[in-house]
């Protein structure tokens, strides 16, 4: 381990890269000097970046960890909802394709009695993030003000907004440089990324759903395990009740992927409609959030209540509130049809006859960028309208020129890259995987 500077020796950023490049330890103080002087904008984005890379390969120890995220936490404001009744819970994912859980939870959760003010990010690398999917929904808008978020959440008991200026705004400005300088898939950045959101949001409860596989950031099931008990132990260290959820993410979950599709899709599981995984696994993040929000003795009562909250478009109602409240069109719910749409329809389409054994999910993702639905610098818009509508899952049998997946796009200039990263994506076999696992692989911190 290399010394300290003494305090009466300047801190630099290059000496802390360096000491972080050549796998020394860095102090709490030093952790605060480079975090704390890039949200104020006077380390650059290039010595951040070149800090950022140097933990992404040598990886920070549990107190480097534990420094970072209540650094980034303590740069912000910590939220109190204690004017509020009941308890307050939210879920966060670790980035998926097509994972729209919080676009149907939320509503249920809200709908069912306890409060989610759920403060989320955007897009990170081949993952989509909740809060572009919310701005395909003409005028909504997720910048709300903290007194606007909290009036939202007091109305409806549901509100979902971005870090403002006062949440977390450490994690907001390294997030963003992350995506873009390939820094994303590190336990402890994650870790303090979203456990510095979550732990600011003045929350009781948290339920993370911590993805493995092919298009989740942590690639090995033994990974994304080590993530989960870093982050349940973070959050309990804070005094909150933390679960995590490890759950697979081979494929795309449901059908869609893309900003309008996603809420589209969402719509219809919140209407009793849509696909099987997406709804299981959004009632099963749901159920526990009922539990440890004690508003449920069991998570099986939980699921329960999740399931009457949709089944008696309770739900769906609570989605209509909560985007009229934040200014967005609730036409969108019964007229999904006014949300963006692309332009075009192009079919990828199977190579081979045989049955789907993987896919490359990663790519999925990759593609969707390309066509603009996702960022390549941190200043790109997003196009809500692009997005991938698959046709087949891992284990289906298909025959050769069978249609795989439909791309909806506004321009050719990228298409032909996009529909090469998808048809590279699938792996076809002779004969279909022996098993199929759970979507939920196992619990930790129950
Ligand atoms: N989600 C976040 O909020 N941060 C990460 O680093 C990864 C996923």
């Amino acid at each position: 381990m290399l010394p300290s500077p003494s305090p009466s020796i300047r801190m630099r950023a290059v000496d802390l890269i360096r000491k972080k490049r050549d796998s020394g330890e860095l102090s709490r103080e030093e952790i605060e000097f480079l975090v704390s002087g890039y949200t104020r904008g006077e380390i650059p984005d290039y010595q951040m970046a070149a800090w950022l890379m140097a933990v992404w390969i040598r990886g920070m120890n549990r107190s480097e960890l534990a420094a970072l995220t209540e650094v980034m936490l303590c740069s912000g404001e910590v939220l109190n909802h204690a004017e509020i009744p009941g308890k307050k819970v939210d879920k966060h994912s670790t980035g998926g394709v097509g994972d729209k859980t919080s676009l149907v939870l939320a509503p249920i959760v809200a709908a069912g009695g306890l409060t989610v003010p759920m403060i989320s990010g955007r897009g990170l690398g081949h993952t989509g993030g909740t809060l572009d999917k919310l701005e395909a929904i003409p005028g909504f808008n997720v910048n709300l003000s903290l007194e606007q978020f909290r009036r939202v959440l007091h109305e409806c008991g549901m509100g979902l907004i971005g870090q403002t200026a006062e949440i977390a705004p450490a994690d907001k400005k390294i997030y963003a440089l992350r995506d873009a300088t390939s820094t994303v898939e590190n336990i402890g950045l994650i870790c303090a990324s979203i456990m510095s959101k979550k732990l600011a949001e003045g929350i009781d409860a948290l339920v993370l759903d911590v993805k493995t596989g092919s298009g989740a950031f942590m690639k090995k099931e033994e990974e994304s395990i080590r993530l989960a008990e870093v982050m349940v132990e973070t959050g309990k260290r804070m005094g909150k009740k933390v679960v995590a959820l490890i759950t697979g993410m081979d494929e795309p979950l449901g059908w869609m992927a893309g900003h309008s599709n996603e809420v589209w899709e969402s719509l219809e599981v919140l209407k009793g409609r849509g696909p099987a995984d997406l709804r299981d696994l959004s009632l099963d993040l749901s159920a526990w959030m009922f539990f440890l929000g004690e508003r449920t003795k069991d998570v099986e009562e939980g699921r329960r209540l999740a399931e009457t909250m949709v089944a008696t478009g309770q739900a769906l109602g609570k989605l209509r509130q909560g985007i009229r409240l934040q200014g967005g069109d609730e036409r969108v719910v019964d007229e999904p049809e006014r949300l963006p749409q692309a332009r075009f329809r192009a079919d990828v389409t199977s190579a081979a006859a045989g049955y789907i054994t993987a896919t490359n999910c990663e790519q999925f993702g990759t593609a969707l960028a390309t066509l603009g639905g996702g960022r390549e610098k941190k200043e790109d818009k997003i196009d809500h309208a692009v997005g991938l509508e698959f046709h087949k899952r891992i284990g289906e049998r298909v025959e050769n020129g069978e249609r795989l997946v439909t791309v909806h796009y506004n321009s050719d200039a990228k298409l032909a890259e996009a529909k090469a990263l998808i048809a590279s994506s699938y792996t076809i076999g002779e004969s279909a995987p022996a098993e199929k696992r759970p979507l939920v692989r196992r619990i930790i911190g129950a």
